[in-house]
Order: structure tokens, then sequence, then C-alpha cells
């Protein structure tokens, strides 16, 4: 049994998620699966540019995604703090599906070189130029746990 962080109720270890990752890897999470779920909603809506931080993370660490190999050599040089100046920016708040796009494609995710745009528009330059670009994906099953 292990006590919830947030409900404080004992509970099972199977209600708890473990750590997929880093150096915490196989502990359980402090908060139990409802508690997580709950508090990864109310966080994403005071932080809606942290769906596009999981995102480009996603494209750039999933070694069996197509995308693998090509942003593999990309850094990532933005952070949370950037991806809010931008969402700032650009007023991504206003647009109905924002996406992170990258004005050159063949550059690495930095400030200077991202911006919001709305999905679809984001999804149509993609079609221009024949490569795949997706905008702000929903964040991958496992990755919020
Ligand atoms: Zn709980």
């Amino acid at each position: 049994m292990k006590k919830c962080g947030r409900c404080k109720k004992d509970k099972d270890y199977k209600e708890f998620y473990k750590l997929k990752s880093g150096k915490n890897k196989g502990l359980h999470t402090s908060y139990c699966k409802a508690c997580n779920l709950e508090y990864r909603k109310e966080y994403l809506k005071i932080r809606p540019w942290a769906i596009t931080y999981t995102y480009i993370k996603n494209r750039m660490h999933d070694k069996t995604s197509d995308s693998y190999k090509r942003y593999s050599k990309r850094k990532m040089s933005l952070g949370m703090k950037e991806l809010k100046h931008l969402w700032f920016r650009d007023r991504a708040y206003r647009l109905k599906q924002p996406s992170i796009d990258r004005i050159d494609n063949d550059k690495d995710y930095t400030l200077d070189n991202c911006r919001y745009i709305e999905k679809v528009e984001n999804s149509r330059l993609g079609g221009l130029i024949g490569s795949k670009r997706a905008g702000v994906g929903r964040p991958k099953k496992g990755v919020l746990k």
C-alpha cells in the first residue's frame, strides 16, 4: 500500500503509475492514477504549452517513430520558458488548435525558428513541401503517466 500525495488515501500499488524514465525509473508516482490524471488536466489548463513541449520531446526521442531519424540530430533548445514566451507572443490561446511550426523546416526547434500557428495551417504547409508535419499532437499514451 502507498499513500497518495494528493487525495491522501492509502491505495494499492497498482493504483499508481510507475515512472518510465529518468533516474527514478521504476518507482511509483507520488499521486495515484486518478489524481495524476486530474493533476495533469489542471496543469495543462494553466500551461497549455506543456503539450507542445511533450510533443517536441516525443518526436525527438521516440526511436520507434519514423521521424526519429529526422529529428534525432536536432537540438531542442526550446524549454517550457521559451514555449510560454512563444505562446503569448503568437497569441496561441486564440487559436482553435495551436500547433508549433518550425519556420525553416531544416532548422532546429529554437526560439527564432518556431511559432504557433493553427494546426490546419501547419498541415497545409507541410503538404506543400511534401513532408509530414503535424502540429501540437496529443501527447502519446504512456508519457503522462
Ligand atoms: Zn490520489
